[in-house]
């Protein structure tokens, strides 16, 4: 982390800066939001949604999307569900998202730059099955949001009283279209 952030965070310790912001760990809103790791949608996300700390469980990855039935985003959606009284679940998409651009070829290509050896992804990539989508965008963040959707509304494991809808945000604006 940089140096400037640490030494922000005394600041923000020392003067209380914390105050307003004490909430309760149970979701006052009972609703969990899986989106993308975008650095624009950090608190733009939120504001649109008139979230404040405490009101919903906010996981994030890239895309914002489940791949499969045993992505680990699954644990930490049914975790919310089980433990923290979730009943509304939401999967929020955004425009202009960069893991649509994402290229296994490429990837790869910046992984043997990086210093990582051919034998080593081959090993890695034969042993994780779900290795050939982590790199692979997509064409419409509608139909990967809906994708989503789907998998989870189908989930073995989701309990079926927990409502699950999925949105796409307009990433300049906030502004929130319904999906699914
Ligand atoms: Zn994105």
């Amino acid at each position: 982390m940089q140096e400037n952030m640490i030494m922000y965070n005394r600041f923000f310790v020392e003067n209380e800066l914390y105050a307003p912001r004490l909430a309760s760990k149970k979701p006052a809103k009972k609703t969990a939001i899986l989106t993308c790791m975008d650095t624009r949608l950090t608190n733009l996300l939120s504001a649109a949604l008139g979230l404040k700390d405490g009101d919903a469980k906010i996981i994030r990855n890239a895309g914002g999307l489940v791949l499969n039935e045993y992505d680990t985003t699954i644990r930490s959606l049914l975790v919310a569900i089980l433990q923290f009284d979730i009943k509304y679940l939401a999967v929020i998409g955004h425009t202009d998202c960069g893991v649509s651009k994402l290229a296994p070829a490429n990837i790869q290509k910046e992984l043997i730059d990086r210093g990582i050896s051919q034998k080593v992804l081959d090993d890695f990539s034969s042993k994780c099955s779900a290795f050939a989508d982590w790199f692979t965008g997509f064409n419409t963040i509608e139909e990967e949001v809906k994708k989503s959707v789907r998998l989870l509304r189908n989930h073995p494991l989701m309990p079926k009283d927990v409502s699950i809808h999925g949105y796409v945000m307009e990433t300049e604006t906030g502004a929130l279209s319904h999906v699914l």
